[in-house]
This record gives C-alpha cells, sequence and structure tokens, in this order.
C-alpha cells in the first residue's frame, strides 16, 4: 500500500461538525474572531463548473476574469481541479458492517434537530448496516436532557445512549463571560449534582465540546482553560458515578497552522477561516492537548474517551505513549477515517496494538454511504477510495487506503469496547439478542 500515491481532488462545501461548523450553536457561542492571516475565499468564475458552494458563486458575469480553468493553456485554480482517477484496482461492495456496532459518537440534536422523521430514517440505516446502539453526545441538561431523552427514548430506548454536556452558561448573557454560570463559586460542585440527577435518569455519560480550551472565555477575556482547578468536581465525579468523559480537544493540526499555499486543509480552511485557530489570540494544539493529559493523568479514578484520536490522528507514535502512560484513556476515531487512511501501515499496527483502548465512532449521523466507507476502511485491503461522500473530499484532497483489521480487533472497536466502557450498552446489546461476550 502506498499512501503518497493518493489522488488529489477538488470543490464544494461541508460543515463537520466537530471540525467546526458556523452553523452550530456551539460555535455561535464562542465568538471565535477569524485570524487576520486567514484568506478570503477566492471568487469563481460565472461560467466555472457548478458548486455546492453557494459562497463562492457570488461573482457577476460582467467582472468575470479569465476562468482558472486550466483549458487553452490557462492556470488552473485549486477549486476547479477535479481529477478522475485513471488507477484500476478491486472494489470491495460492502453492504454492512461484519460483526454489530456501537457507534460511540453522533450527534441527534445538532444534525437531526428532533426532527421524527429524520430520525426514523437514520434508524433503517443503523438496521440496515448493523448499527446497533448509537450514542447521543448532545444530551445537555435541564429540560434540554428531558426533551433529548424523549425524542431518542419514546420508542427506540435500546437503540440509544445519551451523553449530557455541561452548562458553562447558564443563565448568563453569551456575550458576557463574566455573568456565565461557570463564573460562580461552586460551579463544579453544583455541575455534578447535575450529572448525578442525570445518571439517575439514565444517562450514561458526559460529553465535552472542544470550546473548552479554544473557545469559551473566562471573565477576563482569556480562553477557559481545560485543566482549570475549577472543574476538578466534575471529572471526579464522573469517577464517581462510573461514567466516561467523551472530550473533544483541539482539531486538526493544520487549523493551527497559517492558511497559506503551504497548508495541507488550505482548500478547507479558505471556505471556513474561521475553523482556523492559528494566531497569538489561541494556543498551540501541543498546549491544548497537554492540558487536557493533564486533567487525564489528575483523574486516573475517571475514565476519558479523547475524540478524534485524540487529536494526534496525524501522529500517532505520540497517540501511543499517550494510551502508554494514562491506563484510563480511550480515543474514539470519529471524522478521521480521512487521516488514518491516509498512513493505513502505521495505522493498522496502531489499532491491532491499542485495540482495547479504541472505539468506533462516525460524528454522523452521516448519509447511508459514509457509513459504508467506515465499514470498507476497517474491513477491507481496498486502495485509493474516497473517504467522504462529498466532493471536493472536505478534510484533505486526498484518498485512503482500506486496513483490513483481523475479526478480533474489528469486534472490539465495534462494539466490545463499548460495552465495557459505557453503562448501558451491554444490556442494550442483550436486549437485542446481539452476541458482545467480551472475550
Ligand atoms: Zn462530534
Amino acid at each position: 500500500m502506498n499512501p503518497t500515491g493518493t489522488t488529489a481532488l477538488i470543490l464544494s462545501v461541508v460543515a463537520v461538525l466537530c471540525v467546526g461548523s458556523p452553523s452550530s450553536p456551539q460555535r455561535a457561542v464562542a465568538q471565535v474572531p477569524a485570524p487576520p492571516t486567514a484568506t478570503p475565499p477566492t471568487t469563481t468564475p460565472a461560467n466555472a463548473a457548478p458548486s455546492a458552494d453557494a459562497e463562492n458563486s457570488n461573482e457577476s458575469p460582467d467582472t468575470a476574469a479569465p476562468p482558472l480553468d486550466g483549458e487553452d493553456g490557462r492556470e488552473l485554480s485549486v477549486r476547479l481541479f477535479t481529477p478522475r482517477p485513471q488507477l484500476i484496482v478491486p472494489r470491495s461492495d460492502i453492504r454492512r458492517a461484519r460483526f454489530p456496532v456501537v457507534d460511540v459518537h453522533t450527534h441527534f440534536f445538532y444534525k437531526l434537530r428532533h426532527n421524527q422523521q429524520a430520525l426514523d430514517d437514520y434508524l433503517a440505516a443503523m438496521d440496515r448496516n448493523g448499527i446497533q446502539v448509537s450514542v447521543s453526545l448532545d444530551g445537555r441538561l435541564g429540560d434540554q436532557l428531558d426533551s433529548h431523552m424523549n425524542f431518542l427514548w419514546r420508542e427506540h430506548r435500546n437503540r440509544f445512549v445519551i451523553f449530557a454536556n455541561i452548562d458553562w452558561q447558564g443563565e448568563g448573557r453569551a456575550e458576557d463571560p463574566a455573568s456565565w454560570a461557570c463564573q460562580r463559586p461552586g460551579f463544579g460542585e453544583r455541575t455534578a449534582e447535575q450529572l448525578a440527577d442525570a445518571v439517575a435518569k439514565g444517562v450514561s455519560g458526559l460529553k465535552v465540546f472542544k470550546l473548552l480550551g479554544l473557545g469559551y472565555r473566562d471573565a477576563d477575556g482569556s480562553l477557559l482553560q481545560i485543566d482549570d482547578p475549577r472543574w476538578d468536581p466534575i471529572w471526579a465525579a464522573c469517577g464517581r458515578l462510573g461514567i466516561p468523559v467523551l472530550i473533544h480537544s483541539g482539531d486538526p493540526a493544520a487549523f493551527f497552522e497559517p492558511v497559506d499555499r503551504y497548508n495541507e486543509r488550505w482548500e478547507e480552511l479558505s471556505r471556513h477561516p474561521d475553523w482556523s485557530f492559528h494566531g497569538p489570540q489561541f494556543p498551540s494544539l501541543q498546549e491544548v492537548l497537554a492540558a487536557r493529559n493533564r486533567v487525564v493523568a489528575r483523574h486516573p479514578q475517571t475514565q476519558f474517551i479523547a475524540a478524534h484520536i485524540g487529536s494526534s490522528e496525524h501522529d500517532l507514535a505520540t497517540a501511543a505513549q499517550w494510551l502508554d502512560q494514562y491506563p484510563n484513556l480511550h480515543l474514539d476515531i470519529a471524522s478521521r477515517i480521512n487521516e488514518l487512511g491516509r498512513q493505513p501501515t502505521t495505522a493498522r499496527k496502531f489499532l491491532i496494538r491499542y485495540a482495547d483502548r479504541v472505539l468506533l465512532g462516525t460524528d454522523g449521523p452521516w448519509p447511508e454511504q459514509r457509513l459504508l466507507i467506515y465499514w470498507r476502511f476497517l474491513e477491507t485491503a481496498d486502495d485509493a477510495f474516497d473517504y467522504s461522500e462529498k466532493t471536493p473530499p472536505p478534510q484533505g484532497l486526498w484518498q485512503i487506503h482500506g486496513l483490513e483489521l483481523p475479526d478480533d480487533v474489528l469486534r472490539k472497536i465495534y462494539h466490545q469496547n463499548a460495552a465495557k466502557l459505557i453503562p448501558g450498552i451491554a444490556e442494550r446489546l442483550s436486549a437485542l439478542g446481539v452476541p458482545h461476550d467480551p472475550n
């Protein structure tokens, strides 16, 4: 397998929630300023190929420069470069996961907005794909938690598990961080009590969004720190309550680099300049991840699932060091098959070695095509295929290669680790009649 022989593709739009979506309410609260170095989207000539990206269709025909379409000796814009691979290689036809799946990373509020038809449609896709249980990370707290439970559990309690979220803002005003609930003494203890109530109602974990460390502001305007001791009662409570903390910290390494011609995610960042975390107003990725790791180290009785390979998807040797160092640390692979699949030899060794510590997540609900790509990536040895149904590929202009993981590794990543780590999963699998012997 030769990951360097990947094929570049191009064009269009995507809002990947965990890579930062301007439409997400989490993002709206952040008020992260666009970095001064961010490059605005280049305008698209009126006669260019149609694009799904409405942001780029704002040029009037009168002012259109010659199209950078690469024809008749003209230059070619990266936005128009849409090569069709000539490679002829075997193509597996995967229709469903080989073993029962627990998807530990999904967003049933932020993506479905409590739309019943969308939920029914996705349940049908879960059935076709062999996804037995999905973990919704959007439970929040209080009344919002009750309505999310009602949405997912009224008819399908066995198919969904719910994680709560910390309510940092409370009754405070979004634009005034000094007024946020987290600034008042005892916030950690009060949140711990709310979590205990939520667990009594059936909640199975706590999800922490990446805005902790990159978006939420302290009273003095600086960023709230992940390892601020004020939050320690929350992490400790999760350990006592026996629920894992699924924490998203950081983002792809390229998002912390200048948005210039050397940035391997330029195409994506140029369309979403507010996804960049480059500049003096942000910490480095290493600083963010070190703060997260200090929390993991301080709370050995609490199980942590670091989302998206713990934001070390570009550097699996470092992720391996963390797993060796912190026995209470686990990783999910949600929305990172683009990275794992361009280093298939390294990724395969990593997932086999740490098969007990990695969980399947998709960051969905996605169109069904995306689910099929996950199974194809993990189960087959196919070369050079798209990691997304979208054009251009939304997280880097390359293709991926399958890992062909052994069956015992697939079973662990697909459901056995989740059944051990997340309360309520094993019971649901049993109720659904799914064999899930952890051995
Ligand atoms: Zn997510």
